[in-house]
């Protein structure tokens, strides 16, 4: 029996994979949600160019056939008894085990963010309930400051914070309000891009919005009464406040709770894999990908697309007692849209080296062909090719 938990991107598409492999009635998902989104719609969604109901489908619809749902939470894992107890107290014992439960949002780290978000201009693309109100936040601005956040944790898509930054930049000047608004970008990081060929062209990008960035800078606390945002200095401790019309969060992530104290866990939390291959090294009954996985690249669906081909290749090679030969090479992708019909599409791996998908065009610049992938052909082949094993 090959166990999977979470029936998100990963889930589903290595489900899929696994029944094209002819093992179908040997697959069990556990998944506790009955809703499916294609999270990197929620961007556009942000931006008013599209609904969150474009982004939904249903679970049962996405399940493969041949795949049996458990419709539980998975509580924790008893790998030495190649098993796993789920919420209600009842335990799966399986021969394998697939983990991808995703990444945890940790609202409460930020002082008055769990307050404050979803209303009177503070918003996040970060989740379905929040979505909606970045874009109604957005057409409210009328002067002031709008300002974005990135915090000092790892997060999906890392691109996705300033994403919505350029969307805002370019709203605001197509509807004449350039010169009454002062658009902030605030990282806890120390620069734009980790790849330098994309981080030379998003650097224009900031430069073209007059964007103005503030570097090592971690939103601390929401002070929503005052309308103020304030900011840990990463480097000497001290604090800012900065005032805001419109307040987008990008709210710290980590490792969800039950695998942070999983004995699959690495130190930091994530589940421990080979880089490469994605077996866990003590348990080698059991793989992880997605963004739980303890995976040095940018987690993004677009990685998942490239892992999951390993892992189920790798998996198939340990069920047969062979070695694992496959290897994901960190690939990852990030459509960063640097406005209405403009989008750099950056894909690089493990080394930060660029790796195009389209070798004829030049993919370090902003492109509308590209935006156009984005905006409607990534989202076909999410629905009609990854999540079906095909892609
Ligand atoms: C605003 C935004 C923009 C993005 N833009 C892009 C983009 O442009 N390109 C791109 O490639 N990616 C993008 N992403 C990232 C992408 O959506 C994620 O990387 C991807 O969905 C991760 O897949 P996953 O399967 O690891 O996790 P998820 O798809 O989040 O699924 C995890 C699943 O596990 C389930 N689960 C959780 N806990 C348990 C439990 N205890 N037991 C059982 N199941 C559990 C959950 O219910 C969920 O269904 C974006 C994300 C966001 C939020």
């Amino acid at each position: 029996m090959i166990v999977i938990v979470g029936g998100g991107t990963a889930g589903i598409t290595v489900a899929a994979r696994l029944v094209r492999a002819g093992k179908a009635g040997q697959v069990t998902l556990i998944e506790p949600s009955e809703k499916h989104y294609y999270q990197p719609l929620w961007t556009l969604v942000g931006g008013g160019i599209t609904t969150v109901a474009e982004s939904l489908r249903q679970e049962k619809d996405l399940i493969p056939h041949g795949v049996e749902w458990v419709k539980e939470k998975v509580a924790s894992f008893q790998p030495e008894e190649n098993q796993v107890t789920l919420a209600s107290g009842k335990t799966l014992a399986y021969d394998y085990l697939i983990v991808a439960p995703g990444i945890q949002i940790d609202w409460n780290k930020v002082e008055g963010l769990v307050e404050s978000i979803g209303k009177d201009g503070v918003c996040s693309n970060y989740d379905q309930r929040f979505v909606d109100s970045t874009w109604t936040s957005l057409q409210a601005v009328r002067e002031g400051d709008v300002v974005f956040t990135m915090p000092s944790t790892p997060v999906k898509c890392g691109g996705a914070p300033q994403k919505i930054a350029y969307l805002a930049a370019d709203y605001l000047k197509q509807h004449g309000l350039a010169g009454k608004t002062r658009v902030h970008f605030y990282s806890a990081g120390a620069k734009l891009f980790a790849v330098p060929e994309f981080e030379k062209v998003l650097s224009q990008t900031v430069a073209r919005y007059g964007i103005q960035t503030h570097f090592r800078q971690d939103l601390v606390k929401v002070d929503a009464a005052r309308k103020v945002a304030i900011f840990k200095n990463m480097d000497t401790g001290a604090l800012t406040e900065q005032p805001y019309a419109m307040l987008h969060v990008t709210p710290p992530m980590s490792a969800p709770d039950f695998i942070k104290s999983s004995p699959l866990a690495n130190q930091a939390g994530w589940i421990e894999a080979d880089i490469k291959t994605l077996q866990h090294p003590r348990f080698l009954n059991v793989f992880a990908l997605g963004d739980a996985a303890g995976l040095p690249t940018s987690k993004t669906g677009a990685a998942i697309r490239k892992q999951a081909p390993v892992l189920v290749s790798n998996l198939l090679a340990v069920m047969e007692k062979k070695a694992p030969t496959a290897t994901y090479d960190g690939y990852t992708s990030c459509p960063v849209v640097t406005g209405y019909g403009r989008l750099v599409m950056a894909e690089f791996d493990y080394d930060n080296n660029v790796k195009q998908s389209f070798p004829f065009i030049d993919q370090k610049k902003e492109r509308w062909d590209m935006y156009m992938v984005k905006r409607h052909l990534l989202p076909q082949m999410y629905w009609h090719g990854m999540l079906k094993g095909l892609l």
